[in-house]
């Protein structure tokens, strides 16, 4: 069962911000995929590409459909003819298996490289200096990775009830965007996608410059 009334006042305030409403429908069916597509929805996220190839499938084509999970190299082939925006590139060898199949299905595929913002450990995202070496040898490499475009930086907070920490750390994630986006970046139009925010700390990540936020539970119900 999706939240009407939450999803008209949460897509009204992330309208308002000029950012992007990415319903994060993951677990969830596809009839509550369609309920809120009738409303006017129109971008999607999903974690595991079975499920977000089974989804695709079966909805409309008009759908802009984010893969938000862990990608694995050998499964970027299935989503590569369809997906809209990959946020979770944490390797230059993801991203380069990425323009390959983008290339083999003559498209160029937009992503945005995650960053390992929050306290907790965990294996994904980079750390700056790791962000800085991918998008050196990146730029070694541009002339053979035309098929793949990298559009901004995605991340994740702390999951704490520590308000200033979560600030602190969408400001931070904010801060790479912009030093990319006046250096590296500074000539490519299409950089400046900030992705962050969820249903527990959107708000905090659209007032730190977040233009795109993905929210599940609040619109589907808790998983
Ligand atoms: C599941 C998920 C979300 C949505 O989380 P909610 O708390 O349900 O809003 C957002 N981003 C990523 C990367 C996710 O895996």
């Amino acid at each position: 069962m999706i939240d009407v009334a939450a999803w008209q006042r949460i897509s009204q305030e992330v309208n308002s911000r000029n950012a992007t409403l990415v319903a994060v429908s993951k677990t969830k069916p596809v009839e509550d995929i369609q309920a809120l597509y009738a409303l006017g929805q129109r971008d999607f996220g999903e974690n595991y590409v079975q499920e977000l190839s089974e989804k695709a499938a079966l909805l409309p084509t008009d759908i802009r459909w984010h893969f938000i999970g862990h990608l694995q190299r050998n499964k970027v082939k299935q989503i590569a003819p369809f997906v809209h925006l990959i946020h979770g590139v944490d390797s230059f060898r993801l991203l380069k298996e990425i323009n390959k199949q983008a290339s083999k299905n003559n498209r160029v595929i937009d992503v945005l490289l995650q960053m390992h913002i929050a306290q907790e450990e965990t294996k994904f995202g980079l750390d700056e200096n790791e962000l800085n070496e991918l998008v050196e040898t990146y730029n070694a490499q541009k002339a053979a990775m035309a098929a793949v475009r990298i559009c901004g930086l995605m991340g994740m907070a702390s999951n704490t009830e520590d308000v200033n920490q979560v600030r602190s750390e969408f400001k931070n994630l904010h801060q790479l965007l912009q030093k990319l986006q006046s250096g590296f970046f500074k000539d490519e139009n299409y950089f400046g996608i900030c992705s962050m925010g969820m249903s527990g700390d959107y708000q905090m990540a659209l007032d730190a410059g977040s233009s795109m936020v993905r929210i599940g539970s609040l619109l589907f119900g808790s998983r």
